[in-house]
């Protein structure tokens, strides 16, 4: 089983290259942040839990988001393998997720983090906001808090997959297909 955590700020182009890569290696995408956006739209408990924290650029605590996350791979559990966007973005996260694949005896195969300037981040996400409605792109104080919580709680993440020797950084600026090259780059070297 290969699974893939696709890791790097908001608007790093995560959920871009997650679509691409899970036809290629027919893995299983988990976007956490569309889960919550489907249960928001949907006006389920779990959504009306998120939508607060999300509104403001918070991340939404780990408790909801790792009970969220277990029961989509507790689901889904006989896959090829998943290809994780938007989660770990904790610590706590990241462990829980270590032991929740423990036991369907796999692991994260790679952290693939997309690098990119964070000047260059705040103007993909209002670009988008134009399009998308998107609440939390809406505004720049909301995008910049996005990336403070990216420096305070999930930034470490490196350092977690460092020690595990399955970080792979990737330079994320360029055309969306020559970022997907260097993706594949990297899962074809696993
Ligand atoms: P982006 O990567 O552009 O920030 P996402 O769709 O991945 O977009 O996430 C949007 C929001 O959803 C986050 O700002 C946060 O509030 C919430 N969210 C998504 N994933 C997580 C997570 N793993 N832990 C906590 N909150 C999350």
């Amino acid at each position: 089983m290969k699974n893939i955590v696709l890791f790097g700020p908001p608007g790093a182009g995560k959920g871009t290259q997650a679509e691409i890569i899970k036809l290629k290696y027919d893995l299983f995408h988990i976007s956490t942040g569309d889960v919550f956006r489907n249960n928001i739209k949907n006006n389920t408990e779990l959504g009306l839990l998120a939508k607060g924290f999300m509104n403001k650029g918070e991340l939404v605590p780990d408790e909801i988001t790792i009970k969220m996350l277990s029961e989509v791979v507790e689901k889904n559990k006989h896959v090829n393998g998943f290809i994780f966007d938007g989660f770990p973005r904790t610590e706590s996260q990241a462990i829980a997720l270590e032991q929740l694949l423990l036991k369907f005896n796999t692991s994260i195969s790679a952290m693939i983090a997309l690098e990119v300037d964070d000047e260059i981040l705040i103007n993909r996400l209002l670009e988008r906001g134009k399009g998308s409605g998107r609440a939390d792109d809406s505004n720049r104080e909301i995008i910049e808090n996005r990336i403070k919580e990216y420096y305070a709680k999930t930034a470490i993440l490196k350092t977690f997959y460092q020690r595990k020797n399955c970080y792979y950084g990737v330079d994320g600026i360029g055309a969306i297909e020559d970022i997907t090259f260097r993706i594949i780059d990297v899962i074809n070297k696993l």
